[in-house]
C-alpha cells in the first residue's frame, strides 16, 4: 500500500480510500463489518461514510469494525449544511455520527455535498453549521473540517482560499478528468487535502469494460485496473476513495496500489482524445436524487441513459434494449414510468452530476411509447 500526508495535516493516510456508500445491504452488518476489518488488514487506513449511506446502515457498519480493529486509522464523515443549518444542529449531528461510529474523535467531518456557493455560504452563516463544528473542533470531538463539493474548480478554488477548511472530497476519475482536472488542482495549490470520490466512475467503468479498452495502456491492464491506478497515481490526489462491496474488490485496488505508476502524458493525451465531453454527466449511481414525488426511480432510469451519454448508442438502439431493462434489468422494479414525469425539478436540484434529467426522461418517454 502507498501512504501519504493528507495535505498539511500531518496525518499519513493510506492513498487508497474505502467509502462506505456500496456495502452490500442484503448482507448483515456484521459480514459488511468484516469486510472493512478486512481492508484495514490490507493496509488501507481512511474510512468515510455519512448518515443515510447504504440505507443508513453504514455509520453502523463501521461503528461494529472499530470495535475490534486493530492498528491506526482515520475516520471521516459529513452533515449536510442544508440539514444542519443551526450551529446547535451540527453538533447534535456529529454527536450522533460519533455514537453510531463508537469512536470518541471524528478525523474529517465533511460540510457535505456543496453543489453551488449557496451551499457553502449557508454552512458559514452566523450561528450555522461551520460554527458548530468549529465548536466541536475546539471540544475534541472532530479533528479537521473539511468539505465535499460538486462545483466546478473556480468556486472549489475560492472555498479553499477561504483557509476554513483542511481539505476537499471531489469527484474525478479517468473519464472526467479533463473536466475536472481544474478543480482538483486548485485544491492541491492550496496545500489542503484533496481526496477523489467515483474513481470507477459509480461503477460504470467495470460494468462497461468492453467498451473501454482505451483505458488500459499497460500490457494486461485491465480498464478497471487503468481507472484505479490513475486515480491512486495522480500527483494532486491524496486519496483515491473506492466503494467496495466485496474482498475481491479491495484486493484489486490494493494490487494496484503495490505496483502503482502514473500515467504520462502521451497517454492522458492519448486517452483523452477518446473522450467526448458526454463522459462528464454521466449518473454515477449515487442515489442523490432519490425521493421522487411521482415514484420515478430516476437513478436507474439516468443509468439507463448513461449508454447513449457515454458511447453516443443510437436511440433505436436504446429503444430496443428498453424492454430487457423493464423485463429483467435496472427498470424492472419501477413503480412508475418516465413519462409521470411532472418536472417539479426536486432531483436536478440534488443532482451531484448536473444533468438535465427532465430533459433525459422526456427522452425515454419517448422511446417507452414508440416501443409499446
Ligand atoms: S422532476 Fe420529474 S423525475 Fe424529477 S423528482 Fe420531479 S417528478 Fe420526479
Ligand atoms: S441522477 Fe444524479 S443524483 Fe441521481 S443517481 Fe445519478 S448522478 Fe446521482
Amino acid at each position: 500500500m502507498m501512504y501519504t500526508e493528507y495535505g498539511k495535516t500531518g496525518k499519513h493516510v493510506s492513498k487508497v480510500g474505502f467509502g462506505g456508500m456500496r456495502f452490500d445491504t442484503d448482507r448483515d452488518n456484521e459480514e459488511n463489518a468484516e469486510l472493512v476489518r478486512y481492508a484495514r488488514h490490507k493496509g488501507i487506513t481512511y474510512f468515510d461514510t455519512a448518515p443515510g449511506y447504504c440505507n443508513d446502515q453504514s455509520e453502523d457498519i463501521f461503528g461494529l469494525a472499530f470495535k475490534d480493529m486493530p492498528g491506526d486509522y482515520w475516520v471521516s464523515t459529513k452533515g449536510m449544511p442544508t440539514e444542519y443549518d443551526t450551529a446547535d444542529k451540527a453538533r447534535a449531528a456529529v454527536e450522533k455520527s460519533l455514537s453510531r461510529l463508537g469512536v470518541e474523535k471524528i478525523d474529517f467531518y465533511h460540510v457535505w455535498c456543496l453543489r453551488k456557493m449557496e451551499h457553502y455560504h449557508l454552512a458559514m452563516q452566523s450561528g450555522g453549521q461551520y460554527e458548530g463544528l468549529l465548536k466541536c473542533r475546539e471540544e475534541g470531538l472532530i479533528d479537521h473540517i473539511t468539505f465535499s463539493s460538486h462545483q466546478p474548480g473556480h468556486q472549489i478554488r475560492s472555498i479553499l482560499e477561504d483557509g476554513s477548511m483542511d481539505g476537499v472530497l471531489l469527484g474525478m476519475n479517468i473519464l472526467n478528468f479533463p473536466y475536472r482536472w481544474a478543480g482538483v488542482k486548485a485544491a492541491w495549490e492550496t496545500g489542503c487535502g484533496t481526496v477523489a470520490m467515483n474513481p470507477l466512475a459509480g461503477g460504470m467503468i467495470p460494468q462497461n469494460e468492453d467498451k473501454l479498452g482505451f483505458l488500459s495502456t499497460r500490457e494486461g491492464e485491465t480498464p478497471t485496473e487503468a481507472a484505479l491506478r490513475f486515480a491512486i497515481s495522480c500527483p494532486y490526489l491524496d486519496i483515491a476513495l473506492v466503494g467496495f462491496t466485496t474482498k475481491e474488490q479491495v484486493d484489486q485496488a490494493c494490487a494496484v496500489a503495490e505496483q502503482c505508476t502514473s500515467f504520462s502524458d502521451q497517454d492522458l493525451q492519448q486517452i483523452q482524445s477518446h473522450l467526448s465531453s458526454n463522459m462528464n454527466e454521466i449518473c454515477t449511481a449515487c442515489g442523490y436524487c432519490e425521493g421522487c414525488p411521482q415514484n420515478i426511480p430516476v437513478p436507474a432510469y439516468m443509468q439507463f441513459y448513461n449508454s447513449k451519454q457515454m458511447f453516443g448508442t443510437s436511440d433505436d438502439k436504446m429503444k430496443e434494449s428498453l424492454p430487457g431493462a423493464k423485463e429483467w434489468g435496472l427498470l424492472a422494479y419501477r413503480q412508475a414510468e418516465a413519462g409521470d414525469c411532472i418536472e417539479c425539478g426536486m432531483c436536478e436540484e440534488k443532482c451531484t452530476q448536473n444533468i438535465n434529467i427532465i430533459d433525459r426522461l422526456k427522452e425515454i418517454a419517448q422511446w417507452e411509447k414508440e416501443s409499446d
